[in-house]
């Protein structure tokens, strides 16, 4: 693709979102006689044991998927997202933090195999697996395959921002570094949660006679907002929503303090909830569920929130911009940091990550997954 079409392609995705391209896009501003041609659609090396398919990663010589999109006989799962963890697998290799959240979400646990970060487990095939911390939700992991002396890791979702809810992100040299590009976009930057907590404090006390209602993904991003609003000092009762009582519980049976937590519909009385702060599902934001609050301040943590334009479509009052997934920033840091021979892409924003690659002297390729919509931004 040409670098006009490419800028063409990705300032019109902006836009979509009403933002602008950045005037300095850091790591593109390059003169296009340099950019053209360096080397991100020229086919790479690919190893022929490890298939990229539309439904997921193939790995032929023992015969596993990961991330699979369907049911399949074999499947290595990176976390308990359902975007790409699914249930009816014969058997399942996943962190057993991973294998919990799966029975919790499916109510199955048929041939769970638990696999403990940094064990490296023999799949037959000469293909070796390793699980590393993924830093993304509690349990997730990179998963790290070697055959032949190749080694390639697998990403999943991952961020680098400290997260007191999981282990943080192994930095490991491999051949090929699979990663994802959620947020694969220059004007993707989360800033520090610190100063996001402050906002929803400040709500807090602003607003003594509301309560903030705050919209979260029940796996990952309401545990990690909890968690913060602990270590910023707030320790009065956080009201859930009854969706993440069960998710809440799991975390803490592995070892994740989260505080009084108490559900809404056990709330002695509407009054009992003015000042107090609420996390629920961010589809309950403006059902029914929500009258039952006092006059509740709307707030979202996602990395979407940077895009002002999603934050009203939702009716969002208090955007915060917290994410699971790696920014622009952290993205490019990682590959360098990895500094792999082949970078492949699995689904988000793949194109300026590419062109990043390129203009970086490094060999990258999409790999155009389906089914990978995330839930958990
Ligand atoms: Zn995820
Ligand atoms: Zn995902």
């Amino acid at each position: 693709m040409a670098l006009s079409s490419f800028l063409t392609l990705s300032q019109n995705r902006l836009r979509q979102d009403g933002l602008e391209w950045p005037e300095s896009a850091p790591g593109l501003k390059i003169p296009e006689h340099r950019a053209r041609g360096a080397g991100y659609d020229r086919m790479t090396a690919a190893f022929s044991w490890i298939r990229p398919e539309p439904q997921g990663i193939y790995i032929a010589p023992t015969d596993v998927w990961v991330d699979p999109s369907r049911a399949v006989p074999r499947a290595l799962v990176t976390h308990g997202h359902a975007d790409h963890a699914r249930g009816g697998h014969g058997q399942t290799i996943a962190t057993p933090a991973t294998l919990a959240i799966m029975k919790l979400r499916y109510a199955t646990s048929d041939g769970a195999v638990p696999a403990e970060y940094g064990e490296t487990l023999s799949l037959g095939g000469g293909v070796k697996a390793t699980f590393l911390p993924a830093g993304h939700v509690l349990g997730s992991a990179q998963i790290l395959l070697d055959h032949a002396g190749e080694r390639v890791i697998i990403t999943g979702d991952y961020k680098r921002a400290p997260d007191p809810t999981c282990e943080a992100f192994a930095v490991t040299p491999c051949d090929i570094f699979i990663t994802e590009a959620t947020f694969g976009l220059p004007v993707f930057t989360h800033p520090p949660i610190a100063g996001e907590m402050a906002k929803l404090l400040n709500a807090r006390e602003q607003n003594p006679d509301s309560c903030i209602l705050v919209g979260a993904y029940a796996l990952g991003k309401a545990q990690r907002v909890i968690a913060e609003l602990r270590a910023a000092g707030h320790h009065d009762v956080i009201w859930l929503h009854g969706a993440m009582e069960a998710m809440c519980r799991l975390y803490e049976e592995h070892g994740v303090a989260l505080g009084d937590l108490r559900l809404v519909s056990d709330a002695p009385s509407k009054e009992a909830l003015r000042g107090a702060i609420v996390i629920a599902p961010p589809a309950a934001l403006n059902d029914r569920w929500s009258r039952r609050l006092p006059d509740p301040v709307t707030a979202m943590a996602s990395g979407w929130m940077r895009v002002r334009a999603r934050a009203r479509q939702r009716g969002v009052e208090l955007p915060l911009i917290i994410s699971d997934h790696a920014d622009w920033n952290e993205l490019t840091q990682t590959i360098a940091q990895v500094n792999p021979h082949e970078t492949w892409i699995t689904h988000g924003r793949e194109e300026a990550l590419l062109r990043w690659c390129a203009l970086n002297q490094r060999r990258a390729r999409a790999l155009a997954l389906v089914g990978y919509e995330d839930e958990d931004d």
